[in-house]
């Protein structure tokens, strides 16, 4: 049994910020500066980290970027007012409001207060129908799965005509702008949940794996149809025992040991899906900055 090829995420992600950074040199000479503003609520560790890789990663491209860190009680008409700000300002192409959330905050509310043009998350209405009605051309597309995408064409090509791929989670964030993107290209799609019966018989039968579930190691070698290409989307904090000490490790939602051995290719985790996320951030942003100066 041969070992997958590594798909290396970060690698691309660098090239990928690489070619961003000159098209916003570029884009600097005609007086534009890509915005981004990134709103944090509360002190949620990881959304912290996030944040501040999105940040370096805004600065690193040549944008401008600016942080506005609200406390974790902050009042919802507060949060609102803020966006509103936000979306009347000409120096921000993009706006993006971490997720999750604190509870009394309504999400929803929240999120569809970013105007589309804006919304370099993809997560407005209007960008949802857009993809979803395959206008990807004007459609802000959620960055995970968008990354995941290109890690995809890279190794199958854009057109996955004849190809039969799963994606394992149907959440809005990944699942199912995801299958939506698989579609786009030609593929024959599934999506899986919890309630799907005999999730490794319909794995088993896919040429494209997409796993964006939550759960550590939860996709098994047994489950892979030998040669498919799996992306491993999912980010989860376990211990384990090293040299007899326990520590805080990420893994993905992809048993990786054991699905390299099938897969004819697999992202890690870290080092995957997480930079090239970021990455399509950056895009994004650089996307809604080069419409607004042809309006
Ligand atoms: P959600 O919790 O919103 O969705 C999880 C999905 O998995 C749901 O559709 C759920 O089904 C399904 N599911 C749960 N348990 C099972 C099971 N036993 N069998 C089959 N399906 C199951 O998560 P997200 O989509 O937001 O995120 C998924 C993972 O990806 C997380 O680990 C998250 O941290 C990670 N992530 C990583 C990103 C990155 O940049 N790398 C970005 C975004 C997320 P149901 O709908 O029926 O409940």
């Amino acid at each position: 049994m041969s070992s997958a090829t590594l798909i290396n995420g970060k690698e691309k992600a660098q090239q990928l910020t690489l070619t961003i950074k000159e098209t916003t040199a570029q884009l600097k000479k005609e007086g534009i500066v890509p915005g981004l503003a990134v709103v944090i609520i509360g002190e949620d560790p990881a959304s912290q980290v996030y944040v501040r890789n999105k940040k370096r990663t805004a600065e690193e491209c040549g944008f401008f970027s600016i942080q506005h860190t609200l406390n974790a009680d902050a009042a919802q008409q507060e949060v609102l007012n803020l966006i509103q700000t936000l979306n009347q300002d000409d120096s921000i192409h993009g706006i993006l409001v971490q997720l999750p959330l604190p509870k009394h905050l309504n999400e929803e509310l929240i999120t569809q207060s970013i105007i589309p043009e804006k919304d370099v998350d993809g997560f407005h209405y209007i960008n949802i129908g857009r993809l979803a009605a395959g206008d990807i051309d004007n459609a802000f597309v959620p960055c995970t799965p968008a990354g995941c995408m290109l890690m995809i064409e890279d190794h199958l090509g854009k057109d996955l005509s004849g190809l039969q791929a799963t994606v394992v989670g149907r959440s809005n964030i990944v699942g199912k702008p995801m299958a939506s993107l698989l579609l786009q290209a030609n593929a024959t799609i599934t999506i899986c949940h919890s309630r799907t019966k005999d999730l490794p018989s319909v794995v088993k039968n896919s040429d494209i794996v997409v796993a964006a579930v939550g759960r550590p190691n939860m996709i098994k070698g047994d489950w892979i149809k030998p040669g498919a290409v799996v992306i491993d989307v999912g980010i989860n904090r376990v211990s384990v025992e090293e040299n007899g000490e326990m520590k805080s490790k990420l893994t993905g939602d992809v048993d990786f040991k054991e699905v390299s051995l099938h897969a004819s290719a697999i992202t890690p985790v870290p080092g995957g899906v997480g930079p090239m996320t970021i990455a399509m951030l950056m895009f994004n942003t650089l996307r809604s900055a080069k419409k607004s100066s042809v309006k």
